[in-house]
């Protein structure tokens, strides 16, 4: 096994992605989403809560609220996969590591958002993938309704599939807004979650200096 020890410094370490992402929009979502139907349902909502959907100021509302809801969960009509398979063969087997993943997701309990940045390592077995790829991968999983522990290890699991990682270690870090502006009202509270597979799971000082280099405590 590769990496334990000073070898930590041959990660890469990049921040965040957030700007790749805004260079490459979403792609046009496929004709699926029903929008006449979440523009009845929102117009079903604003009557339900005592307003009246034909005022002025809410008239474009339900068309609204149905063209963001296709831009919110376009990953139901994307497969995340594709973006793996575009690997190439590299000797390097190293921890590579991308922190900082921009991403916003819909938490599926609340329909709220949940916002935060998610860092991936991984230590390849003769696969190594464009590190965009990962972003893009964080952005589909994301794009659906969505719960953080399943998000997180979706991403690990897609990673062990089909890069057959030896090791891989995803962190997510988010905000809940169905924390922060109801129930509990916690605004500040951030919630992490972490999956850890092959060698991170198994050793110890892997998974001590994955963590070490997502919190920036690098040797
Ligand atoms: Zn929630």
């Amino acid at each position: 096994m590769s990496n334990s020890g000073p070898a930590a410094s041959d990660a890469f370490e990049h921040g965040s992605l957030a700007g790749e992402l805004d260079d490459q929009p979403l792609a046009a979502a496929p004709p699926e989403v029903d929008l006449p139907r979440i523009e009845r349902a929102v117009r079903e909502i604003l009557a339900a809560v005592g307003e009246d959907p034909d005022r002025e100021g809410l008239r474009e509302t339900p068309a609204r609220v149905a063209r963001m809801y296709r831009e919110l969960f376009s990953g139901l009509r994307t497969d995340p996969r594709v973006h793996l398979q575009k690997f190439f063969t590299e000797k390097y087997d190293e921890m590579v590591l991308v922190k900082d993943i921009a991403f916003n997701s819909m938490c599926e309990h609340h329909m709220l958002p949940f916002i935060g940045k998610a860092h991936i390592g991984y230590i390849p077995n003769g696969r190594v993938v464009g590190l965009s790829k990962l972003a893009r991968v964080v952005e589909e999983v994301s794009h659906r309704p969505q719960v953080q522990e399943r998000m997180t290890e979706q991403i690990a699991n897609l990673l062990l599939e089909e890069l057959r990682v030896k090791g891989v270690a995803v962190v997510i870090e988010a905000s809940h807004s169905c924390m922060a502006i109801r129930g509990v009202r916690k605004p500040e509270s951030i919630c992490v979650t972490s999956a850890m597979k092959g060698t991170f799971r198994s050793n110890l000082s892997s998974r001590s200096e994955v963590m070490n280099l997502i919190y920036g405590h690098s040797k």
